[in-house]
């Protein structure tokens, strides 16, 4: 009798999921990407994107199947391991089913040819646009939370960080501006190809290429290089407004450890629809325009992109629901700032204004967002301000060694993301307090505590 082979042999599917408890759909489980390369030919104006994309991956269990996230453009070809794989395309997920299935521990390398116009896409977490941006000024890519899925294939989640290597040909005279050290310009006639690499592990969502027309900007007198990329009629103003970066960097490195990338920068991205606010993209913040004004009127901002450097995106989040990990402390960072440069009565003020707002608010809990509504304020201004009252309930001394060893705890090669319990233990160690009722009250209540 002739049996069938499925019969006899399991066919390990890899889970179309990082195991996101909010968003489910997000990532992909069964391996963890490495190393993205990108090699892309980017027509800025008629937006039309031709390349490969390479992810150097190690899987985690047997692989006869695995998922990357990908969403619009076509797929031209995929190769794994350099042999042609065949690939099926089932909405954001793109499946990918190896010639030779993959065994639990192996090194693997994907390459994923692909063309078309990339578009921007409503995000799971809230109705705006994630992504890559096209507009008469150039392309920008702000991507929080699930927005890199538009431009590159890719594991789509904080929990599978991955360092990048990008090659980006325009035609001249576009400038692109992408994460990382820019390593060089090569010239291709009526074009040329400009090249950038992380140095460090970045979340997806963190990833940005900007293209455009942009003076790159150097800013001496921190501790790493800054360039800055700023439109050409906001130079002096933008100049002005991000001066104090390499002071700022220098506060924060103070209180939270030592600046944790090889570089930074700012772009001020030349489309005012583009990006609403301000993104801390890993290496390079993107900034709309409107946040320039050539009177330091936004430095909170400032800080609170930079900030993010070492609360978002040094240490990312396991669960998109713990946001509060990210966005309490990058808010609150813009009140140490405050306190910094205008003094303690400021801090405190600051303070009573905030909670004075916040109780004619219906609130909500902080540490449980709304799923629809993910990057809700009080996730930001409540969130700051219950960092505020952990500081005076714990003291100085625990709450600033608390936030360093958080950070020392779960960055670098092994660690393990933190949901805000992990937070919760470090502070209860470097205080010796119990937090759970504080915790409780200020997280996973909608009223504010007294
Ligand atoms: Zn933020």
């Amino acid at each position: 009798m002739k049996v069938h082979a499925c019969q006899h042999h399991h066919h390990p599917r890899g889970p179309a999921g990082a195991g996101d408890l909010y968003y489910p759909g997000l990532g992909n489980g069964g391996y963890n990407a490495r190393h993205y390369d990108l090699d892309l030919k980017v027509d800025p104006v008629g937006n039309q994107v031709q390349g490969r994309a390479t992810m150097e991956a190690a899987a985690t269990e047997n692989l006869d199947t695995f998922n990357l996230d990908f969403h619009g453009c076509q797929v031209d070809g995929v190769l794994v391991n350099g042999q042609p794989a065949t690939f099926a395309r089932e909405e954001d997920e793109l499946v990918i089913t190896p010639a030779e299935p993959l065994r639990q521990g192996e090194d693997f390398r994907v390459a994923v040819d692909y063309s078309g116009s990339p578009q921007a896409k409503t995000s799971v977490c809230s109705p705006f646009l994630v992504g890559w941006k096209h507009s008469s000024h150039g392309i920008v890519v702000d991507s929080q939370p699930d927005g890199a899925q538009t431009w590159l294939p890719v594991n789509d989640h904080p929990r599978d960080k991955a360092t990048y290597s990008m090659k980006v040909e325009v035609p001249k005279p576009f400038v692109v501006a992408a994460n990382g050290s820019l390593l060089g310009i090569e010239d291709r006639g009526e074009n040329q190809a400009f090249s950038f690499a992380t140095r460090d592990p970045m979340a997806s969502y963190l990833a940005t290429v900007n293209v455009g027309n942009y003076v790159l900007d150097q800013q001496e007198g921190a501790a790493v290089p800054i360039r800055n990329y700023f439109p050409p009629e906001l130079l002096e103003k933008a100049r002005y407004d991000f001066g104090r970066t390499p002071e700022m960097m220098e506060f924060f490195a103070e209180r939270f450890g030592p600046y944790p990338f090889e570089n930074y920068g700012v772009i001020v991205v030349n489309d005012p629809d583009a990006v609403s606010g301000a993104m801390e993209t890993q290496t390079l913040s993107l900034f709309e325009p409107g946040l320039v004004t050539g009177d330091r009127a936004n430095e909170d901002v400032v800080a609170h992109e930079l900030a993010h450097h070492w609360f978002g995106n040094l240490v990312s989040v396991s669960q998109w629901r713990d946001l509060w990990l990210h966005e309490g402390f990058a808010s609150y960072a813009e009140w140490l700032w405050l306190e910094h440069t205008e003094g303690v009565e400021a801090l405190d003020k600051k303070a009573a204004k905030t909670r004075d707002w916040l109780e004619r608010q219906p609130g909500i809990t902080i540490g449980e967002p709304p799923k629809d509504d993910l990057f809700n304020g009080q996730v930001y201004i409540k969130g700051a301000l219950a960092l505020h009252e952990l500081r005076k309930k714990v003291g100085d001394e625990a709450f600033f060694s608390g936030c360093r060893a958080y950070l020392t705890r779960h960055a670098g090669e092994g660690a393990v993301n933190p949901t805000i319990e992990d937070l919760q233990k470090v502070m209860e160690e470097n205080s010796g307090q119990q937090l759970g009722g504080f915790f409780q009250d200020w997280l996973y209540k909608a009223e504010l505590p007294a």
